[in-house]
Formats: C-alpha cells, sequence, structure tokens
C-alpha cells in the first residue's frame, strides 16, 4: 500500500491537428497537436496522465510509432505510453452514435490498453465511419455492438458529458433509461460534463453505481485541466487506471475537481431565441419564442421524477470540488498567470501546493485571496444557460 500516490488526470483532450498540419478535430485548436498537447499537459499544467481521445486517427497512430522509435514514448507493459519521462499518456477515441434504436447523437469514449489494440479498433472503426482521420466521428452501428467490441479488445467504455443537450446520452440519446441503448454491465464509468456535477448525477439512480469522472474536453491547450481528478495508483498507466476507476485494492479516485455546474454553458433552460431564462412556462416571457435549449438542472429533474435516492448500492463517493480554473479568477490576466507558472511551475502546484506566503510573495493580495477562495469552492458565480459560459463574480 505504500507505494501508492496521488496522480492529477485528465482523460478527455482532442487534438487539432496532425504534425503534418491535417485537421483533426475540425473545432479544435490547431495548436493541439499531440506533442503540444503532452508537453503543455505536463510542464504548464502539471497533470501526471492524460487520454487524448482522436487516436484512432491513422496518422496520429503512425506518429506515436515515430515517437515510440526515437524513445521519446515508452510503451507500459501495463498499458498505456509514458512521454518524456514526465507524463502518462492513455490512448482513447470519442465517437458519435447514431443508434437506430433511439434518437442520438451519443458521444461516448473509449480507451485502449496498447497501440496494438487502437490499431486493431481503429480498423474496425475505419469500415464504419465516413473519414476515420477527423475526431468524433458518427459511427453506423449499434450502441451495444460497440461496447462488445470495445470489451472484445480489452477496452473501457465511458458515455462522454452525459447531460449535455446535444450529443449526448441523456440529452439526445435516451427517453428515461440508459438502457434504452447501452448493456448497463459494459459501461465502466460516467463522465459529468461540465454543467453537472455528483450530487447532481446521483439525482438519478441507474447513475448511482458508476464512478463519475471530470475531465476537461478541452478544444485548445489553455482549457486543458480546467476540469480532473485526483487518483489514488502505483503508476499512472492503463491497469492503474482501471482499479482506479473501479475503487480495487486501494486504487480509488481521492477527489474530482470540476467547475461549478453554474458556470457550464448548458446549466439552465433558456429561450432558443434570446437566451432568456426558463422556467415553467410553455413561452418566452421576454421574446415569445417557444422553442427552448433544456438545460442540464431541468434535464436531470426529469430523470429523478419517481425516484427515491437509495445510497445503500451507490459507490463511494469522493469529495467534490468546484474549482475555479486559474484564467477564470478575476483580476488574473495572462501576465499575471505568466509569472505565477515562473515561479512555482505548474498549474496544479500553484493551485493545490503553494502556501499563501509563497504566494503572497509574487502577486497582490487580492490574487492571493481568490486563488485561495477557488482552491476550496468559495468563490460566487452567475449562472451559465443556452450556450453562454457563467461567470465569476
Ligand atoms: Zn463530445
Ligand atoms: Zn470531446
Ligand atoms: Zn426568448
Amino acid at each position: 500500500m505504500s507505494s501508492l500516490k496521488s496522480f492529477f488526470v485528465d482523460l478527455h483532450i482532442h487534438l487539432g491537428a496532425t504534425t503534418s498540419g491535417k485537421p483533426v478535430k475540425i473545432t479544435a485548436s490547431k495548436s493541439l497537436t499531440l506533442e503540444n498537447v503532452l508537453n503543455e499537459a505536463a510542464d504548464v499544467k502539471g497533470l501526471d496522465l492524460i487520454g487524448i481521445i482522436d487516436c484512432h486517427v491513422p496518422e496520429v497512430l503512425e506518429q506515436i510509432d515515430d515517437l515510440i522509435r526515437v524513445g521519446h514514448l515508452i510503451e507500459n507493459k501495463r498499458g498505456g505510453l509514458f512521454y518524456k519521462e514526465k507524463i502518462g499518456f492513455i490512448l482513447g477515441s470519442e465517437i458519435e452514435i447514431y443508434d437506430i434504436r433511439s434518437k442520438g447523437p451519443i458521444h461516448v469514449l473509449v480507451y485502449f490498453p496498447y497501440v496494438s489494440t487502437m490499431k486493431e479498433f481503429s480498423c474496425w472503426f475505419s469500415k464504419r465511419v465516413k473519414n476515420s482521420s477527423l475526431s468524433s466521428q458518427r459511427i453506423y452501428e449499434e450502441g451495444t455492438t460497440l461496447q462488445k467490441k470495445v470489451k472484445e479488445l480489452g477496452g473501457l467504455f465511458i458515455p462522454a458529458h452525459v447531460f449535455t443537450p446535444f450529443k449526448s446520452l441523456f440529452g439526445k440519446g435516451v427517453e428515461k433509461s440508459l438502457s434504452e441503448v447501452f448493456i448497463p454491465e459494459m459501461i465502466d464509468a460516467i463522465e459529468l460534463g461540465l454543467s453537472s456535477d455528483t450530487s447532481m448525477a446521483d439525482q438519478v439512480k441507474e447513475l448511482q453505481g458508476y464512478t463519475y469522472l471530470t475531465n476537461s474536453d478541452a478544444h485548445s491547450l489553455g482549457k486543458i485541466a480546467r476540469e480532473y481528478q485526483k487518483m489514488k495508483m502505483e503508476e499512472p498507466c492503463f491497469v492503474e487506471l482501471l482499479k482506479a476507476i473501479k475503487f480495487e485494492n486501494g486504487r480509488e479516485i481521492e477527489c474530482n475537481y470540476g467547475l461549478d455546474p453554474r458556470l457550464g454553458k448548458y446549466h439552465e433552460t433558456t429561450c432558443e431565441r434570446c437566451c432568456h431564462f426558463i422556467e415553467n412556462v410553455e413561452m418566452c416571457p421576454n421574446c415569445g419564442h417557444r422553442t427552448f435549449i433544456k438545460g442540464v438542472a431541468t434535464r436531470i429533474k426529469e430523470l429523478s421524477i419517481g425516484h427515491v435516492a437509495d445510497v445503500s448500492h451507490q459507490r463511494r463517493r469522493p469529495p467534490y470540488i468546484h474549482q475555479i480554473p486559474l484564467q477564470f479568477i478575476p483580476t488574473l490576466g495572462p501576465k499575471t498567470l505568466e509569472k505565477l507558472r515562473k515561479y512555482f511551475n505548474t498549474d496544479m502546484s500553484i493551485i493545490h501546493n503553494v502556501s499563501q506566503e509563497q504566494l503572497e510573495k509574487v502577486v497582490s493580495a487580492k490574487i492571493v485571496e481568490y486563488i485561495l477562495k477557488a482552491r476550496t469552492g468559495k468563490l460566487s458565480v452567475s449562472t451559465g444557460g443556452g450556450g453562454k459560459y457563467g461567470k465569476v463574480k
């Protein structure tokens, strides 16, 4: 047990382009190349393990082979890779399912232990999508077929940002239960997404037995680690990740760090036309429009109707800290952030480790106060909705 340590983990990071400049995730920043992501996550953010979820792309797989050849990436026998002796890296892919039995689209995350298994998956996958060199491609296959393939290859299957109004399990995928499209036993964990947290998700009875993950879904370098978790493991590899998710042999998720759900873009229901907040009305009181973007809070209320919270089979829940990324902190501009990073190396050490006295030597008392409040979730925020983020007050 003494060999267990704490690791900071973010499992949902996109690539914007291959090294040769070909687009991967069209909406993501072109500076998100494989090596830029690994370097930023390790050197600037201070993460210990990341999941890059565009690894099915053939050119990305070729680049991984190249990095292994020159010794910059080393494959771990227990799954996963290690980059330049500074950060662990799990091979993943985000996939869009449009299950014929339901509505969809639903985004899911899959992860594989080895380059060889990701290659095998990529090959299977490329026959079922239009363009396997792009991110988040729609697969023309039932959700359960994908689940069985992932399990056959020893992978992890995790529905992504499950409550968001577009492209998610409960947003567009199913009416009442995940069993409408998936085999419940073949789901390894649930990714909460930016607009919900543990206590909100626990109102949905069928989710109570699953581990919750909090990831950034970063589409730019700056957004890496806007949500993450602290995991107790022996080393940052695939097998240990699996054990932490299952809370096995002392491995565990020690803490989820996420935005206050009110900061998320889709927390409350809003008018589709004017973004006015909508509550229990048929028509927008502001503009008269009748179609709304259903917020995550509203959707969770719907799903929890008739459910009595039953904690007997609930998974042990680590604390969920409502954390505000350094970039969101008022008056903490890019110059100040640069200065903080110069003194204290990484965002993780600024957020978690540096003492008040050390901070006071570098930045103003006001900013120190904000950072300390952000650590413990005590900064107050305004509510987001309809695609607009909430704001720190
Ligand atoms: Zn997604
Ligand atoms: Zn994503
Ligand atoms: Zn309106």
